[in-house]
């Protein structure tokens, strides 16, 4: 393999320079934190699992045109991504009361919403990623209020698609983060899904027995974080019934 150019590294991922211009390779790691990088771990197999759910998610949403920075897989922990300029600007979307909307007011978690609710959080390690509204986002100038209306509206059909994909596998889309980014071609510029979409960064929870399938197993020690992140991709039809073949990873469908 050829050396390559680190440009960042996050908790779950690092992303390289791409093979051609307006382009960089995101690699998946096993790393999981959580509690703003309070509590640190590994779970193994997870870059792997991330890389073909994050590919899969991306793709179907691409398919109804809504437009991704996946462009596609190169290995069983990469993909070719688009390079764009990240706002910094963390956009959760809910349909049912979880983590920090259920402790900050107190409602019950598996609380279903009357409907579903956009929240925006400012991207920053350091403040902890405060939960902010539109005012503080075009105040500072983090976004415009015509980008906001668009992450808005594209953030509602992703939530409708997904939410209907994964009833479709018997689970239950609790709530997710989605990040966005400004994609630059020539002088034109469009708003694009970045970074990624797993159990990394969605809650989903078993239909008929309400089991944490994400993240929440690894945040609040519940065991088995690999096994539902595996049960995830299989429902999704992208692993295999077998389950994983080595130590580096869960075996995959080409
Ligand atoms: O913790 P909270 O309830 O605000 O999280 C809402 C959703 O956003 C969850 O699905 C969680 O996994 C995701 N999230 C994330 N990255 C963060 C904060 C939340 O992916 N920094």
């Amino acid at each position: 393999m050829t050396r390559r150019r680190q440009l960042y590294e996050g908790k779950a991922k690092v992303l390289f320079e791409g093979p051609e211009p307006g382009t960089l390779v995101q690699y998946f790691k096993d790393d999981a934190t959580a509690f703003n990088n309070q509590k640190k771990g590994t779970i193994t197999g997870k870059g792997v699992l991330n890389n073909r759910i994050s590919e899969y998610l991306m793709t179907r949403l691409g398919e109804i045109g809504v437009p991704t920075h996946f462009v596609r897989r190169l290995n069983m922990r990469e993909q070719l991504i688009k390079e764009v300029e990240i706002i910094p600007i963390e956009v959760v979307v809910r349909n049912t009361a979880a983590g920090s909307l259920a402790t900050r007011l107190g409602i019950a978690e598996g609380t279903q919403l009357p409907r579903s609710i956009v929240e925006f959080y400012y991207k920053n390690d350091e403040l902890g990623d405060p939960l902010v509204s539109e005012e503080h986002i075009t105040c500072f100038g983090w976004s415009t209020p015509q980008e906001i209306d668009e992450i808005m509206s594209m953030s509602l059909r992703i939530n409708d698609f997904l939410s209907g994909l994964f009833l479709g596998v018997g689970i239950r889309l609790v709530d997710f983060k989605l990040e966005y980014g400004r994609y630059w071609q020539g002088d034109d510029m469009r708003i694009i899904l970045a970074d990624e979409i797993s159990p990394d960064n969605c809650r989903l929870w078993d239909i008929n027995t309400n089991d944490k399938m994400d993240k929440d197993r690894f945040r609040r020690d519940l065991g088995n974080v690999a096994e539902a992140y595996q049960e995830v991709a299989r429902r999704l039809g992208i692993l295999l019934e077998g389950g994983p073949r080595d130590m580096k990873g869960p075996a995959v469908m080409q």
